[in-house]
């Protein structure tokens, strides 16, 4: 069972890792807001382009962390992330598709997986969830957002399933960890959510809390349990159990924060 952890870089930039991942010699990273480039309400290390923030900003932030996690940042590779379930396997070709531009991005994709060792795969949160896969046996990796949509469409599992039609991935031997997003503390929703999840979850009572005349959804049980349905063993997924909207002094939250702020960035290389 790993652990999340925050750590700092030489280069002063705070950001989390899994101790399971770092146990593999795995790199990649969750970043923080902190030690970054961009101005309130971006402050500091925005990551995402499609914010309204400076892009020359973002993307010193980009290279800032990168940097510390140890890993070319004209070789990120991003998607567009549209809270759908699209899967898309990331070669050579796609090196630095992106990581400059949005517009490069991956189309209509909210994950990514990869078996091209040292290609970073890179995707944007504030309050979504991040998925973080790693298989060391057949030797691949994926990232996933979910936010509430992609989550109730079970994108983490297709993730994995897509690793397995790709790259022979067996769900028994990966690791996965789920990032600082918003928490059962803070994520309200209501009947639409509720409705669709009943579609997807045999056991969504257990998935949410009744709540005045609305519902909390627990995002990271959600996505624990679909990974679970397809054989990742329960003892090698971690969550890190850090609320995005309690937290807003370390990192982004777009409920807590009304919309008008940044996005940390989750990257994973094999
Ligand atoms: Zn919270």
């Amino acid at each position: 069972m790993g652990e999340f952890m925050l750590k700092q870089s030489v280069n002063k930039v705070w950001y989390g890792i899994f101790t399971s991942f770092a146990a593999l010699g795995i790199r990649h990273g969750i970043s923080t807001r902190l030690g970054g480039h961009s101005t309130a309400p971006f402050h500091s290390l925005n990551l995402g382009l499609h914010t309204g923030d400076d892009a020359e900003a973002v993307w010193n932030n980009r290279q800032l962390f990168c940097q510390a996690v140890g890993l070319a940042p004209d070789k990120v590779v991003t998607a567009e992330q549209i809270h759908g379930v699209v899967v898309e396997q990331v070669t050579v070709a796609d090196a630095g598709r992106g990581a400059k531009h949005y517009h490069e991005a991956i189309k209509g994709t909210d994950a990514l997986i990869t078996n091209v060792p040292g290609l970073p795969l890179m995707l944007f949160f504030a309050d979504c969830v991040p998925v973080l896969i790693v298989d060391p046996v057949a030797k691949a990796v994926g990232i996933s957002h979910a936010g509430w949509k992609g989550t109730v469409g079970k994108i983490a599992q297709k993730t994995v399933l897509a690793m397995q039609q790709q790259f022979n991935t067996n769900p028994a031997d990966c690791l996965v960890g789920i990032g600082p997003s918003i928490g059962p503390c803070c994520y309200e929703v209501d009947e639409v959510v509720i409705n669709k999840l009943k579609v997807n979850f045999d056991n969504w009572e257990e998935l949410v809390e009744p709540h005045s005349n609305h519902w909390r959804l627990n995002l990271w049980e959600a996505n624990r349990h679909q990974l679970r349905e397809i054989g990742v063993p329960d003892n090698t997924i971690t969550v890190c159990d850090v609320c995005t909207a309690c937290n807003t002094e370390i990192f982004f939250s777009h409920r807590a924060e009304a919309g008008r702020t940044g996005r940390i960035g989750a990257i994973i290389a094999l």
